[in-house]
């Protein structure tokens, strides 16, 4: 009996043609921000003083007033009825990871038995959606009422279909955030405010530091129909079996390749909706593996960049479907190739320039880079720890150690301060931290992950390294004044002398991160932990590191997070990774029981029918010579299926006594070390099975059928 659903979604997918994307008759400049209240559109549809005093709430942190919220609601009520939108929805980012929304309708009673449409600065500027369900590590419980989210003027408003969207924080009543964006408008007003401080030694005209974030999203795309006879991409969005294909990624053919024309109509359907959304796509291109691919934009603000990825993420999978694919954001959706990942390109930058650019014309420009420079890798290094638990989850759990590349030398004609050995020729891919020549690149950051989670810990380490920066040149500062040798006319100014000594004492001391090897080789693991840096490996392990005394006095001092907020994040954090095991480990087992031993044992069956036909009609000595093969693979899969189940009951087993520990971390520390590692143990005997199982017995579609089509 031939496995109809597999040859025949293979079949369809095989059929498939590209869609008929229709381009907008604008060009994209033209067309770039049509469904986002942008500043434009601010202008024309608010009264001028409201307008202004707009652009002082979003440029400068302004307080909002009722009376302009009021006026502001109007003029995006008026906007969104001209688009055919009838219902809004406060949009925020749980901890869950994704976004959540809660729709209502502009409708109210007008008392007179009619209807009319109503949208005020109260509904624009605050809502309590029923939310209770939503991770809160316990901080709200039940007798605190609901969390409410509160809107974020700062990333505007846009329309998705008939809905208009509006970005906002989720908060408890007692003010705990309860959302990514909350933490992270508060740590860049951190590193807004450390760095312009230290900016001023330079440049007294300095107003604002601005943190800049370009991610670059990689994905896979899988045909749907494929898809959805997978139920282990369906429910876990990876593969939890299936052997390499033949073919995979080692002929390097894919990479910049040529774009297969039904995935290139996907890209550009994407692309146009993206920036019709205000998200400025630059780039797209073939990655490493088959079936991957990557799209990129043009650098932003770090909180807009940060809601463009989300909106990004969901839209993709959306239009992922249109097109007949769904869109993979797993980190790790097929073993033996590549997996995705979300460079994070990190700057900063003031009103009046560029601050990470390498070394520029002057003595004084070039100071300036080297105190961020050399700041920055102060503040990785004493938070290395933290920032590996800021990218870790059960998804992306890669276990990269922290370093930075480091055998070029960067010259700064700074005749006081060494050369900096940090690379800026982006050789080395193996440092999940680079410098790349005006900015920096945090590349551990998981496909599917929120940036946030990762800016937090970075935009935080900064700003305290460069408060702690700030100070020291102070003391110095007020030293070398009474000293003659540092007084006017004496060269350099006392600020320079005490900027350039603080610099050398830190270069010293951030050497440990510096390291221009393999950053994935052993040798490198060794070195690591005699430098003294975290090379702890188990993922609900590493998240203790939020709760080191260093972290909370970090987040604390900063205003950015509270050792209860921290506490109850981190619990949130076990949980879902104790989650994420479980779904992976029941559909592990429920597919190895009903999908792959029945398989198995009804190829065996019929190579033991076709044993017994051959000892029927071929002479018993003839017979046990021809039979020697069938009778080997009949022995292997009862091996292989024995060995399947005791492994999957044990698994069962496993998961009973883990399920049994009340405490979130240490359950999730007993499925990461007792149910996790039983996984590839199970998939490497499906997979050998697979290899020998009959084709057309085969139920679920294997590698090559779900990377090569297209
Ligand atoms: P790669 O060579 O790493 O693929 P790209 O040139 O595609 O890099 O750019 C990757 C991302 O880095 C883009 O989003 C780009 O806008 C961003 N980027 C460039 N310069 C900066 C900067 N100074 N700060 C932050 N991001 C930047
Ligand atoms: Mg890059």
């Amino acid at each position: 009996m031939a496995n109809d659903l597999r040859f025949q979604v293979v079949g369809e997918a095989f059929k498939k043609k590209p869609l008929d994307v229709k381009a907008p008759s604008e060009r994209p400049c033209e067309y770039f921000g049509k469904h986002v209240f942008n500043r434009e559109k601010m202008y024309k549809y608010l009264p001028k003083d409201v307008y202004d005093k707009m652009v002082d709430v979003i440029d400068n942190g302004a307080r909002l007033d009722r009376q302009v919220a009021d006026a502001v609601a109007a003029g995006m009520m008026a906007w969104a009825k001209e688009n055919g939108v009838t219902h809004y929805t406060h949009w925020f980012q749980p901890l869950t990871e994704g976004t959540a929304e809660k729709h209502d309708s502009f409708i109210e009673h007008d008392g007179k038995g009619g209807m009319i449409e109503e949208f005020s600065g109260k509904l624009l500027v605050q809502q309590e959606p029923d939310a209770s369900s939503f991770p809160s590590g316990g901080i709200r419980s039940t007798f605190e009422a609901r969390g409410y989210s509160a809107w974020d003027p700062t990333s505007p408003v846009f329309i998705i279909d008939d809905t208009l969207i509006i970005p906002t924080v989720f908060i408890s009543y007692s003010g705990e955030s309860l959302d990514y964006k909350a933490p992270l408008l508060r740590a860049l007003k951190a590193v807004n405010v450390a760095a312009t401080e230290v900016c001023h030694y330079f440049d007294p005209a300095v107003k604002k530091v601005t943190s800049n974030l370009g991610w670059e999203q990689e994905y896979f795309l899988v045909d749907e129909g494929l898809y959805a006879a997978r139920p282990d991409l369906l429910l876990t969005g990876r593969t939890l079996m299936g052997h390499d294909s033949a073919k995979n990624q080692q002929m390097d053919d894919h990479y910049f390749g040529s774009i297969p024309e039904r995935v290139a109509a996907f890209m550009r359907d994407l692309e146009i909706q993206a920036l019709m959304l205000g998200i400025p796509c630059k780039t797209r291109h073939n990655e490493v593996a088959p079936n991957q691919f990557e799209v990129a934009p043009i650098f932003e603000d770090t909180n807009l960049a940060v809601d463009h990825n989300m909106l990004l993420m969901s839209l993709m999978k959306r239009v992922a479907r249109k097109h007949g694919f769904r869109a993979l954001l797993h980190e790790k959706p097929f073993a033996g190739i590549n997996g995705s990942g979300k460079h994070n390109n990190w700057s900063l930058s003031t009103d009046t320039g560029v601050l990470l650019h390498a070394p520029g014309k002057t003595a004084e420009q070039n100071l300036r880079f080297a105190t961020f420079i050399v700041e920055t890798l102060m503040g990785v290094y004493k938070h290395n720890g933290l920032l590996k638990a800021s990218i870790m989850s059960a998804t992306n759990d890669k276990e990269d150690l922290f370093s930075m590349d480091g055998k070029q030398g960067m010259k700064l004609d700074i005749p006081e301060i060494p050369e900096l050995l940090i690379d800026n020729t982006d050789r080395n891919r193996t440092s999940p931290f680079a410098f790349t020549g005006n900015r920096f690149e945090f590349r551990a950051v998981g496909s599917e992950a929120n940036c946030a989670s990762a800016m937090i810990t970075l935009n935080s380490a900064v700003a305290e390294a460069l408060a702690s920066f700030k100070k020291r040149v102070d003391e110095k500062i007020s030293d070398y004044s009474k000293k003659s040798e540092y007084s006017e006319g004496s060269g350099h100014s006392p600020v320079y002398h005490a900027i350039i000594d603080v610099l050398r004492e830190d270069i010293k001391t951030c050497k440990p991160i510096r390291f221009d090897g393999n950053g994935y080789s052993d040798e490198w693991k060794a070195e690591a932990a005699r430098r003294g840096l975290d090379t702890e490996t188990s993922c609900p392990i590493i998240f203790e590191r939020y709760l080191d005394k260093e972290s909370i006095q970090m987040f604390e001092s900063l205003g950015v997070m509270t050792k209860k907020e921290l506490e109850a994040r981190n619990e949130v954090k076990w949980e879902t990774y104790t989650k994420k095991i479980q779904i992976e480990a029941r559909v592990l087992g429920d597919l190895s029981m009903n999908h792959i031993i029945p398989v198995a044992t009804s190829y065996q069956s019929q190579l033991l029918r076709n044993v017994e036909r051959m000892s029927g009609v071929f002479s018993k000595e003839k017979a046990n010579q021809l039979n020697a093969r069938n009778l080997k693979l009949i022995e292997e899969i009862a091996e292989r299926t024995a060995t399947i189940e005791t492994l999957v009951e044990e698994l069962v087993e496993a998961r009973k006594v883990a399920n049994k520990i009340a405490d979130e971390h240490q359950k999730a520390i007993a499925y990461h070390d007792t149910i996790a590692p039983m996984f590839d143990k199970i998939r490497y005997q499906i997979d050998k099975l697979e290899l020998i199982v009959d084709d057309s017995l085969w139920p679920l579609p294997k590698y090559r059928e779900l990377l090569f089509i297209r």
